[in-house]
């Protein structure tokens, strides 16, 4: 990805060599409009499009400890499975490659999917061979620790994660005035 960080040298330049067009998209859009679009104001985008830009400009946020679009990130992407109920399980191979364990997005992701979809589901779509491992591995633990059986009413499972979400995913820089 880019060369050093996002600030160098004191300035706010970026080096976008190796950065996809539509990644850039979504962030530049986001700094000018406040507005997460991970279809690049196509409508007609199909949801693993959208997981993939989705994936690509949180690596990209992430890279740059780019707190602020990391969270904005996170909301939009719950907004949208909260409407639509579709994840692309395809992404957690780079997701997995490209964060480190507790990120944020990996605990998201592992908490929707033991909240929300089915194994069973997911093998009949041939989804679990697209599965990175080590995020079955998460998905499985996160089962295990939970009360509710899966997919049972996955509404409700969304909104009771909303309560908590600031505190869960979020991650606020301490202004060091309290
Ligand atoms: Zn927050």
């Amino acid at each position: 990805m880019l060369n050093g960080s996002f600030r160098e040298a004191g300035s706010t330049y970026l080096r976008l060599k190796d950065v996809d067009a539509a990644t850039f998209h979504v962030f530049y859009y986001w700094l000018n409009s406040g507005v997460v679009d991970y279809t690049n104001g196509d409508p007609s985008t199909a949801a693993s499009q959208i997981w993939q830009n989705a994936i690509d400009a949180y690596i990209f946020a992430d890279f740059h400890q780019a707190q602020v679009f990391k969270n904005a990130f996170l909301d939009s992407l719950y907004l949208y499975y909260e409407k639509n109920n579709l994840m692309c399980v395809s992404i957690t191979g780079t997701l997995y490659a490209n964060t480190v364990a507790h990120d944020a997005m990996r605990n998201f992701i592992v908490c929707i999917a033991a909240g929300t979809l089915s194994f069973k589901s997911v093998q009949m779509h041939g989804g679990a061979e697209l599965c990175e491992k080590a995020f079955l591995f998460d998905v499985i633990l996160a089962s295990q620790e939970r009360i509710l059986v899966p997919a049972v009413d996955a509404g409700l499972w969304l909104a009771d994660m909303r309560k908590n979400f600031c505190e869960h995913y979020h991650t606020h820089k301490k202004t060091g005035i309290s």
